[in-house]
């Protein structure tokens, strides 16, 4: 039988030391527990140490700490690890180590699967199950921050929402997770370091805009055309360019940040003059710069990475704008970890 008890990681530090309270106990008894909760990574109220037997047994007897698990882990020759993790409902998702010279990234998952249907990504195949609660994705941080402590001396640097799903589908928990990752009392990372990518929602681009958050915002573009997206992205038939345009002008009104957008060149979709046009004017709208991804196959042959003469052709025609351009090469390959990949092939 499904357990009736209440997942103690959904409630806040107040509500916390409130169940003390009403238990005849301290509320500080509530901080210690939390710290157990959200920096010491506890998976039972036994693991507390600090903790009476009584209250322990208290807690057990209300409460259960759900919480994931690495159920399996590979590493790429570039160094690369991709995680299966598994969700306390068995479900899994997966989440990737990113090793630079310098750095760390932790791309993280938001959701189940996925509830759009971009022609050219995994996970898209995937129906979408269910989003994950912000201690699921606070989790997977958490479970790379180790990794990369392990495994390359340094604490994680980086944090980027390009896992399997859409993250401002899953916008309110997202915003809990990154509030936890930021604060000094759970993982204490920069805003700064950590950067959302959205296929383009435009409705919760501006709602983040009024939320004031501070991380960086990346957008996947891979077209500025209308009938193009839309026979690659199919939801760009409901939320068009010119609406995602308009979310992104005020984003850019109110944060004054830069955005990036995400674009992958594909033989016979995007290679052409025309495309290349389009995303320069695209471009001038709101300061941006483009970060042009390698494909990462998936299986069929619909989609093929474009020549490099036509990679070229981009590149000139942003810089002669003086639109800056990035060339991201993909890493993790190897193991179906790159971008587009995720999709629980394990
Ligand atoms: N839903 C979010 C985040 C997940 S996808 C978003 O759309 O931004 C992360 C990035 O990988 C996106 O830019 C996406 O367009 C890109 N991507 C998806 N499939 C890919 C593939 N097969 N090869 C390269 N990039 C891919």
């Amino acid at each position: 039988m499904k357990s009736q008890k209440k997942d103690i990681r959904s409630l806040t530090k107040e509500q916390l030391r409130d169940v003390f309270v009403a238990n005849g106990d301290k509320a500080f008894r509530g901080n210690q527990v939390y710290e157990w909760l959200w920096n010491k990574g506890a998976h039972s109220f036994d693991d507390m140490t600090n903790i009476s037997k009584a209250t322990r047994e208290m807690l057990d007897a209300n409460f259960v700490i759900n919480h994931i698990e690495v159920d399996s882990m590979q590493r790429s020759k570039d160094g690369t690890i991709k995680n299966a993790i598994k969700l306390h409902d068995g479900l899994i998702v997966e989440s990737v180590l990113i090793p630079t010279e310098k750095r760390t990234t932790a791309c993280v998952s938001s959701q189940v699967g996925c509830s759009l249907d971009c022609k050219f990504c995994a996970t898209a195949r995937l129906k979408r199950m269910r989003n994950l609660n912000p201690d699921e994705i606070y989790d997977q941080v958490l479970a790379i921050d180790q990794q990369s402590r392990l495994y390359h001396d340094h604490k994680l640097t980086n944090i980027v929402f390009m896992g399997m799903g859409e993250p401002l589908m899953n916008y309110n928990n997202v915003i809990k997770a990154i509030d936890k990752i930021t604060s000094p009392e759970g993982l204490g990372m920069s805003a700064k370091r950590i950067t959302l990518s959205t296929s383009g929602v435009p409705k919760m681009i501006k709602k983040m805009a009024d939320d004031e958050v501070k991380f960086n915002l990346a957008v996947s573009l891979h077209s500025a055309i209308d009938e193009v997206r839309t026979s690659i992205m199919p939801f760009n038939s409901t939320f068009p360019l010119k609406d995602l345009k308009e979310a992104l002008e005020y984003w850019y009104e109110k944060t004054n940040r830069k955005i990036t957008y995400e674009y992958v060149v594909w033989r016979g979709i995007n290679d052409r003059k025309e495309d290349i046009d389009a995303l320069v004017a695209f471009c001038k709208h709101v300061p941006a710069k483009v970060n042009l991804i390698e494909y990462n196959p998936i299986d069929d042959g619909e989609f093929q990475q474009a020549s490099d003469r036509a990679l070229n052709n981009y590149i000139s025609n942003l810089e002669m704008h003086d639109i800056v351009v990035n060339v991201r090469r993909s890493r993790g390959k190897d193991i179906d970890a790159a971008c587009g990949q995720l999709a629980n092939k394990s």
